[in-house]
């Protein structure tokens, strides 16, 4: 599946939504997870492949100019319109789906599979927890924004610094605390330490933590040893890390989330 981009949105210095339409969009199925996502390939600059590429097509195609995967949220469909939204994270000229997000133009093409996904705030709980990055806002904005009135979410959201938050509409009570890296002491447990220092409101909920790894795995850390929450219907997913590729990080990732619980 392939489609075009309509246009690109600055949401803050460090956020892009990028708008596809047209290609194969009318084939595409919605999903009603909130963090649905789509598996897309971005092609190296230079690469003698085209969108649409068949696997035929990259016979013999150098490894260097091969489509490299990458998973994206969808912040928004609008089958009406045929309008899908990716909010990408810019950082820096580095890699492939960043630096490509930055260059887009109404136009180029872009090739994915999916949706996949598995999260949505749950009808049944008292109140939801949701932590996660600028990587993560997109599935944190599709959740906010299918709460009803009288739903109640508590956030985590994770950014550069004052100036990089965006807006998360929603129909619900939500309280969000904005954290800021520039404010941070660098260490791998500043988000959890934010977290810990925060009340919860009472009742049962759901959770919700994506991000960085380290990140992730420090929140993940906090509430199940500090707090002694049963973690095992939480979606809780490290979406990167630090100093790897995308590449790097897959081969890594489930040894290193079984060997740091
Ligand atoms: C299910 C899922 C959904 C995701 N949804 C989104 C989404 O909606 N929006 C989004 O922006 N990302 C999302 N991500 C994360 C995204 O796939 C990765 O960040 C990916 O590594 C970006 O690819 P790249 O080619 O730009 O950089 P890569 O080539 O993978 O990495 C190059 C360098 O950039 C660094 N880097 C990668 N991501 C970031 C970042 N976010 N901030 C700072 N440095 C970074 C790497 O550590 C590395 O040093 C999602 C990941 C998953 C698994």
């Amino acid at each position: 599946m392939y489609a075009e981009v309509h246009h690109v949105e600055q949401l803050s210095p460090d956020l892009l939504r990028v708008v596809l339409t047209g290609g194969t969009l009318s084939q595409f199925e919605g999903s009603s997870a909130t963090d649905a996502y789509i598996k897309a390939r971005f092609l190296p600059e230079g690469s003698p492949v085209n969108v649409p590429f068949e696997a035929e097509d990259l016979v013999g195609v150098a490894d260097e100019f091969r489509p490299r995967p990458r998973r994206f949220t969808i912040r928004e469909w609008d089958a009406h319109r045929q309008l899908l939204s990716i909010d990408f994270v810019v950082h820096g000229d580095h890699g492939f789906a960043g630096s490509w997000a930055q260059r887009a133009q109404p136009g180029d093409r872009l090739q994915f599979d999916g949706p996949g996904g598995s999260y949505r705030p749950a009808d049944e709980v008292d109140w939801h927890l949701l932590v996660g990055d600028e990587s993560a806002l997109g599935a944190v904005g599709a959740s906010l924004q299918s709460l009803s009135p009288d739903a109640h979410a508590v956030v985590f959201a994770i950014v550069d610094e004052p100036g990089c938050e965006i807006d998360l509409p929603s129909a619900g009570r939500v309280v969000t605390h904005w954290l800021y890296r520039s404010e941070s002491d660098d260490s791998e447990t500043w988000v959890a330490d934010a977290v810990a220092s925060t009340d919860f409101p009472e009742g049962t909920f759901d959770v919700f933590v994506h991000g960085e790894a380290a990140e992730v795995r420090a929140v993940k850390r906090h509430l199940d040893v500090d707090r002694g929450i049963d973690l095992s219907g939480a979606s809780i997913s490290p979406y990167w890390r630090r100093q790897h590729t995308d590449e790097e990080w897959r081969k890594v990732k489930r040894q290193w989330m079984a060997s740091q619980g």
